[in-house]
């Protein structure tokens, strides 16, 4: 036995340190393509705060490098091991600790799966807005590694701005608490959001204070068909531009409808070009609809259909969180995240359709329209080395082209190892300096998460 695994069972139970290399080899990587991995030297399914105490002590002992793990369905290499290293599976540290009606905030071990926080919430009528299309399989503790964002987000907002407070293990194994559970609070830096979107690059979330909602009324939701993309994007702009706030609006084009199709049969209109979802969860939905109804309308839809009640807004919904997968189903897939301001979502697509043309290739296109964030995602044949290097290359040109019109090169899958070298674009050399300055004050030896995000 390593000494790294001996000393790591001084303070785990023993089946919580597994070295077994059958095993070592599943926790390797998250759902991202081209980015590099390795089985780790162990992982650990620590239960406690003492035990994740434990495994940074002894990592900054023996200067081995962790790296923080939830589910594992990030898109962007960020959970991804290397050789050598402590993949520290939060997985195991999966309690709602406190739901509390009053404070209206939940306390949460970092484990707990998106979903289930909701369907918690929901017993005592409230929500938890940040809503991932993966959160059946998705954690709290990789939501806040990420930054994570969703459909309800055009109108509740991301994940940062759920998180009110958090328990940090540094990696020195000292335990540090950011933030508060108050409804409000100034008191010094911001250290709590400074740790969302982190990557898992500057301690391990160990529990997380969030702020809930009142349970918003049933949502009602349409669909519009354009005729092309531009009509769509038209539309989108009319409807933010008129006030409203819808708290869904997602745009699928013709690839992915009909790949979801094809996968679940939704029964969506597959010849239409564009396919606009808006759903409205406020007191009065249909109105807004109809309202809205109109003004897809005079932007070019061909056809609008509102869902008649809840339950088929449900579906439309469902069709929409099923896009990835659906996606995926049709070759080796890259899944591009670039948001711009949504003024310019038309130009954006246009720019993705001009890039699938140029590099010959599919690139199926869903976005949270009324975010601008955009999921151009890259279809390719990974055993055709050309064409992989076509996609890799029609990859970077989306990034550039969506940096060109004023957006990020992530809305909210974050960096990882996919994107290291486009943060350093976005960020200049003045940002990328303090960045890392930042990181030395947490983690001076390096050991947390390294070679993420820079
Ligand atoms: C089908 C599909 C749909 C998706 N839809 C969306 C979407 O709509 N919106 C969206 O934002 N993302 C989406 N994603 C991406 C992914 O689900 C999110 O990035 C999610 O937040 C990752 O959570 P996870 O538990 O899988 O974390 P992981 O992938 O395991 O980890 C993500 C990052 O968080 C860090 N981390 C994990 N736990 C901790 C911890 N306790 N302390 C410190 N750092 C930690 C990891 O080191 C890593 O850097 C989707 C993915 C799939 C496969």
């Amino acid at each position: 036995m390593s000494d790294l695994v001996e000393l790591l069972r001084e303070g785990l139970p023993e089946a919580a340190v597994v070295s077994d290399p059958d095993v070592t080899a599943a926790y390797r990587q998250d759902m991202a393509g081209f980015c590099d991995s390795a089985p780790p030297a162990v992982v650990v399914f620590p239960q406690t705060v003492e035990q994740v105490q434990h495994v940074m002590r002894t990592a900054t002992r023996l200067r081995v490098p962790v790296v923080p793990q939830g589910a594992r369905t990030g898109l962007s290499g960020a959970a991804n091991a290397a050789a050598g290293a402590i993949a520290l599976s939060m997985l195991k540290m999966d309690r709602i600790l406190e739901l509390d009606p009053v404070d209206r905030i939940a306390v949460v071990e970092p484990g707990v799966v998106n979903a289930e926080l909701s369907r918690a919430a929901a017993r005592h009528g409230l929500s938890y807005p940040p809503d991932p299309s993966s959160w059946e399989s998705c954690t709290v503790g990789g939501n806040i590694g990420t930054g994570a964002g969703g459909l309800c987000c055009v109108k509740y907002g991301v994940t940062a701005e759920y998180v009110l407070g958090l328990d940090v293990v540094l990696p020195d194994g000292r335990l540090l608490r950011t933030g508060r559970r108050t409804a409000k609070g100034v008191a010094g830096y911001d250290l709590t959001r400074l740790f969302v979107g982190a990557e898992g690059t500057l301690g391990v979330v160990v529990a997380a204070v969030v702020a809930l909602r009142p349970a918003p009324p049933p949502q009602l939701a349409l669909a519009a068909e354009f005729a092309s993309m531009d009509a769509a994007c038209a539309a989108v702009c009319a409807v933010m531009a008129a006030g409203h706030v819808p708290s869904l609006m997602e745009l699928m084009d013709t690839t992915t409808v009909r790949a979801v199709n094809a996968m679940a049969q939704m029964g969506l209109p597959d010849s239409t070009a564009a396919l606009l979802l808006v759903g409205f969860d406020s007191l009065d939905p249909a109105s807004d609809l109809a309202a809205v109804g109109e003004l897809c309308r005079e932007a070019g839809a061909t056809e609008v259909v509102p869902a008649a009640d809840s339950g088929e807004s449900e579906l439309l919904l469902e069709a929409r969180r099923l896009a990835l997968p659906a996606l995926d189903r049709l070759g080796t897939t890259m899944i591009d995240d670039v948001a711009v301001p949504r003024s310019r979502l038309g130009e954006m697509l246009a720019g993705v359709a001009r890039i699938a043309e140029d590099f010959r290739l599919t690139i199926g296109v869903c976005a949270h329209a009324g975010d601008g964030n955009t999921h151009p995602v890259v279809v390719f044949d990974a055993k055709d080395e050309e064409e992989s290097a076509r996609a890799r290359a029609s990859f970077d040109a989306i990034m550039a082209l969506g940096l060109e019109l004023g957006g990020t090169i992530t809305g909210e899958h974050g960096v990882g190892l996919l994107k290291k070298e486009w943060l350093a674009r976005e960020l200049g050399p003045v940002g990328l300096e303090l960045q890392r300055q930042v990181k030395a004050v947490f983690d001076p030896l390096g050991i947390m998460n390294p070679g993420k995000l820079f």
